[in-house]
């Protein structure tokens, strides 16, 4: 090699500095990974020449270091790893990263935003900050001259001798003025290290640990490594402990709560994948964190966007995967139609549904116990991941409303027999706020049913996924009908009334319930121990509201008002006594003014307040001044019972 070789990059190249430092800018940050990277590739590749017995001198103590001269703002990233020739410098970093940053500016040179922020430019990205960069390298092998190569960030390069003895690279960068500014300290660089080089493989050291001495901190012998070589996740799961698992989270995310379980991925075949995946503990249903996955590729991280790359509702997990199968450097919404990407969501997928089962099978108590915690995760898996549904049939779990806890297989077979239909289906009866749905709680548990509580945002939506997917079950919340009726045995006989009873009945009622809400009136014989009067809301128009809140898209449900039925049981001796006193009314022929006249002796009756008070109370909507006037008209007839 002549002395001084000067030389021009690849023609075809003469605007990737541009494009280096103008449209990659928004993760300007990413250099140092990739110079820490390739630091670490020459120096696992160093570490498999000795394995194999190739190389079969000094090893030496292989770690990478990086120096920030503060004063003169250049950074260097040492290493004692393979080094290259000249001739490797050329075909490396003269040609071959040239040539396929080269193809991925013609690729992309017309939707340059379309270019993800990930893109690993290697070695090229210390030109995002530098005006100059130079590599001092010595190779290993027998009879290698030290080189040096340097470029000032126009696409020419000077490559000379070098004098390097040491076996390895150095790599200086030159800050231009402003990336001198951004990274011109010690704190920004270590900052860096710790976020992209916190689990690489090698030894990272940045300068030395620091003691306190003399009223200030000093530099002591010691160098002070930045990352932890041998992560959890690269470790057999055999030879961890629950506490491993604990600690390692602990120091992932110091702020969180313990989690409630956690999934050791490792795969070889047909892709390669390892990682932790954790559930965290949900406290607050609607503050979830999402993008708290971190992705690596071979111990370096990548990016806490794993959108795309897993399913939905996997992104509320926490942990790290750590992938080389992840195509990095294609744009995001590629990702998600790349068969390994397909793929590899599918096997974590996987993963968790078996892990949830295994759990279900071997720790059931502990599943129970933790349920609340996970039940909208899984919740929302179910809903989204057709997969995951299937799965989760077998261990997800409902709770009764005294807390016990089934399968979905176990709770049809505990209440087939009492809550069969006459048409053959089962009817799950549930209940979503045990306090105010009481009375109608308690009025099906009187009939030996049992109630399930589905308190989670995600039940409606929930309760008619299972509706398609469980064979013959219906959901039927305990509120939507009299208790007679939520559960049809057989075909039912109605009491008889004439067309102007109905219209009475309904003008009556509507008189006095609350402005707002449509109602829908109607008798029945409910038997002379139930209620007198009964307020309940459609099933299927209540779901919809409720599917339509949470952003369903059935928008016209959502704005209707809320419909009742309001059932008069014709066999309680209160109604029997408001129609005795109907009977007595004087009606006029006009359709018109009867309506008025059963409108007035509605509002003007204490009896048909009371009982539909009465019924507002058990759903608890009789509130304010109803509710005070209600009181005050009880405890003056009580009173005039009591003392009379
Ligand atoms: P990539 O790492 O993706 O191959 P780079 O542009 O970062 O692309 O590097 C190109 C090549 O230069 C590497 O594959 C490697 O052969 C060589 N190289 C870069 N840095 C070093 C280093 N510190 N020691 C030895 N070889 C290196």
């Amino acid at each position: 090699m002549a002395k001084t070789n000067k030389g021009k990059i690849g023609v075809s190249t003469e605007n990737i500095f541009p494009v280096i430092k103008q449209f990659l800018y928004s993760d300007h940050e990413i250099f140092l990974r990739e110079l820490v990277a390739n630091a670490v590739d020459a120096s696992q590749k160093m570490k498999a020449l000795s394995v194999s017995g190739d190389f079969t001198g000094e090893l030496g103590d292989l770690r990478v270091s990086i120096v920030l001269d503060e004063k003169n703002k250049t950074l260097s990233i040492s290493d004692n790893g393979i080094g290259m020739t000249a001739e490797e410098v050329d075909n490396y970093i003269n040609q071959i990263a040239f040539s396929s940053a080269g193809e991925f500016l013609e690729k992309y040179k017309d939707k340059i935003d379309s270019i993800i922020g990930h893109f690993g430019l290697g070695f090229y990205s210390a030109f995002m900050v530098s005006e100059k960069v130079t590599i001092d390298t010595l190779s290993w092998k027998d009879g290698a001259k030290a080189v040096k190569w340097s470029c000032d960030g126009s696409p020419e390069y000077e490559m000379t001798d070098g004098e390097r003895t040491q076996r390895g690279t150095t790599v200086t960068l030159y800050m231009d003025k402003d990336s001198a500014e951004e990274y011109g300290q010690k704190g920004k660089i270590r900052q860096l290290l710790e976020k992209y080089c916190r689990f690489m493989p090698v030894p990272v050291v940045f300068g030395k640990k620091q003691e306190w001495k003399d009223g200030k901190y000093v530099d002591t012998e010691e160098d002070d490594i930045i990352n932890n070589v041998a992560p959890l996740w690269t470790r057999q799961p055999s030879e961890l402990k629950d506490e491993d698992y604990l600690n390692f989270y602990k120091a992932l995310y110091p702020m969180h709560e313990d989690p409630m379980f956690w999934i050791h991925l490792n795969v070889d075949f047909p892709f390669h994948l390892t990682g932790i995946l954790y559930f965290p503990k949900i406290k607050e249903r609607m503050a979830i964190e999402k993008n708290k996955i971190q992705l690596f590729c071979n111990q370096m991280f990548v990016t806490d966007h794993v959108e795309n790359i897993v399913p939905d509702f996997l992104t509320l997990l926490h942990g790290v995967i750590d992938s080389p199968d992840i195509p990095l450097n294609v744009s995001r919404s590629y990702l998600q139609s790349d068969a390994a990407v397909k793929k590899i969501s599918g096997y974590i997928t996987k993963k968790v549904a078996d892990r949830l089962e295994e759990i279900f099978k071997e720790n059931r108590a502990e599943l129970e116990t933790k349920w609340d915690n996970i039940k909208l995760f899984i919740e929302y898996g179910m809903l989204t991941d057709e997969k995951f549904g299937e799965s989760a049939l077998k261990f997800a779990l409902v709770k009764d409303s005294e807390g016990k806890f089934f399968s979905l297989d176990e709770y049809k077979e505990a209440v087939k027999d009492a809550q069969t239909d006459k048409d053959g289906n089962v009817i799950m009866l549930y209940a979503t706020d045990l306090e105010s749905q009481y009375s109608f709680i308690n009025a099906a548990k009187q009939k030996g049913y049992s109630v399930l509580h589905l308190d989670c945002e995600l039940d409606s939506h929930l309760v008619n996924y299972l509706e398609t997917k469980i064979e013959k079950v219906r959901f039927a919340r305990v509120d939507s009908d009299a208790v007679d009726r939520l559960i049809v045995k057989e075909e039912r006989i109605r009491p008889e009334l004439s067309e102007d009873d109905k219209n009475d009945l309904s003008e009556v009622f509507k008189a006095v319930l609350p402005t707002g809400n449509e109602y829908i009136v109607e008798a029945d014989n409910l038997g002379a121990d139930a209620a007198p009067v009964l307020l309940t809301q459609n099933e299927f128009m209540r779901r919809y509201r409720e599917m339509s809140a949470l952003g369903g898209g059935m928008n016209f449900f959502g704005s209707a008002p809320a419909s009742y039925n309001v059932t008069v049981n014709m066999e309680h001796p209160l109604v029997a006594k408001i129609f005795e006193q109907k009977k007595a009314l004087a009606v006029p022929e006009d359709k018109e003014a009867r309506k008025g006249v059963m409108a007035d002796f509605g509002k003007g009756s204490d009896l048909v307040r009371l009982v539909s008070d009465l019924a507002l109370l058990s759903n608890g909507m009789l509130k304010g001044q109803d509710l005070s006037d209600f009181l005050g008209r009880c405890s003056k007839a009580l009173g005039e019972a009591y003392l009379a």
